[in-house]
């Protein structure tokens, strides 16, 4: 087998990680958690790489995603075509968290559409989602006609499909049909803000709004759901999805730390709108990002209540871990926030991007390299804890014994290579062993 060095495509990470557009020096300050992992973050061990950081996924059909790319402009590492529909079963179970145990709505008969029933056929989300956006992106990038999200009675939101496909009508307040990425009309706006950035430059208002197009298009939303942030200066919006013209990076989450605010935002790369699941992908990776960051920041809030002083924030939340009231996942993206370490998200971020590509097109020829190169922006992501080490490992596994004999070989293939690449070959996941 051939072992060259691999390029590892990457899509944003934290705000800390650095790197926005290092063209523009004196940016807009709080640097949003990117999309993009950095290597020059600190919870990067390994050697100096491109990263290819993949986000989550999502996926549906027949883009793909070439996911990060680099902050830099110019850099395009990837170019290829994926294709899939995410594991439902393997994704959604990365989503749950102990504290935030909804109930699936799976079989639950959520309204009626021409005297036909309509049935939640999955739930990719069993526990839901505080934020819409993020059931948008993991709803969208199933690559289903029946995609659709849904708010549960306590105001959690599913991402979903039913038995009654219905396009992108809305059809009730809580539920709404966001479909598939519609590749025609794709193609259309992609050629429509190529134009506009060659006539009028890339930070012409009119070229932005192009940009805005797609992404609202990749997501299935309208325009007005996505905020330009037009000037270096300009506050994003917290509420909704931020397109930044001048963001090198595939994505980017906020600025680290807590108390800081998080928040999505898009930057123009070309590697990034390549197709829509490129887009889809990058916002559902940076969701993962700011829902670790919200629910650090609801843990600090219930903290302070406490009237304990911040030295004791850390062992409260062991206190909380120990105490059965959050998951591994929480105790470690909270600390890792308080420490303004990235390492616990993008380890588990880039472990369910890992998970989801199996439901890609395995024809495709960048499928590979995101399979290694996922496991390998998890590999190098430190310092984690020994327990959430193995959490991450024993999702892995789970997979692993839900995947088909084929699927178990390429599975197998991405771990032997990142156990024998000298970059990856002396992380904690190269330890990972079968059961
Ligand atoms: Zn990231």
């Amino acid at each position: 087998m051939c072992l060259k060095p691999i390029k590892w495509i990457e899509r944003g990470g934290f705000m800390g990680d650095g790197k926005i557009n290092s063209s523009v020096p004196n940016q807009q300050q709080p640097l949003p958690l990117e999309n993009g992992a950095v290597s020059s973050s600190p919870d990067v061990q390994a050697p100096k790489q491109k990263n290819v950081e993949k986000h989550q996924t999502a996926a549906g059909s027949k883009y793909a995603s070439a996911p990060g790319g680099p902050s830099h402009a110019g850099s395009k590492i990837g170019d290829s075509k994926l294709t899939g529909r995410l594991r439902e079963a393997q994704i959604s179970a990365t989503l749950r968290t102990k504290a935030n145990l909804a109930q699936s709505v799976a079989g639950k008969q959520i309204g009626t559409l021409d005297k036909t029933a309509i049935v939640v056929a999955r739930d990719h989300s069993p526990a839901g989602f505080k934020n819409r956006y993020e059931a948008i992106a993991l709803a969208r990038g199933l690559g289903s006609k029946n995609a659709a999200i849904y708010q549960d009675s306590n105001k959690r939101w599913h991402a979903i499909e039913t038995n009654v496909p219905v396009g992108n009508k809305g059809v009730s307040n809580n539920l709404q049909y966001v479909g598939q990425p519609d590749l025609n009309q794709w193609n259309d706006l992609k050629q429509k803000a190529a134009d506009a950035k060659r006539q009028f430059g890339p930070q012409d208002p009119r070229t932005q709004d192009a940009y805005r197009n797609q992404l609202a298009a990749a997501l299935g939303v309208d325009p007005s759901e996505i905020n330009i942030i037009r000037n270096e200066g300009d506050k994003p919006d917290l509420t909704k999805i931020n397109f930044n013209p001048r963001l090198l990076k595939l994505g980017n989450a906020g600025e680290i730390g807590l108390d800081k605010p998080a928040f999505v935002q898009v930057g123009p790369t070309e590697l990034g709108f390549d197709n829509p699941y490129d887009v889809i992908s990058t916002t559902l990776h940076e969701e993962t990002h700011v829902r670790h960051h919200d629910r650090a920041n609801e843990l600090l809030g219930e903290f302070k209540k406490t009237g304990q002083p911040m030295d004791k924030f850390k062992g409260w939340v062991e206190g909380q871990y120990k105490a059965n009231k959050i998951s591994v996942e929480e105790r470690e993206t909270t600390i890792g926030a308080y420490e303004k370490r990235t390492g616990p998200t993008e380890a588990a971020s880039y472990i369910t991007g890992f998970m989801s590509t199996f439901a890609m097109d395995r024809k495709d020829p960048l499928l590979e390299k995101l399979l290694y190169s996922n496991l390998g922006q998890a590999a190098i992501r430190s310092p984690l804890s020994d327990d959430f080490k193995k959490e991450l490992m024993s999702r892995l596994e789970k997979l692993y014994q839900g995947l088909d004999s084929n699927d178990r070989q390429r599975f197998d293939a991405a771990m032997t290579r990142l156990k024998t690449d000298p970059q990856t070959k002396n992380t904690w996941l190269a330890k990972f062993q079968h059961n």
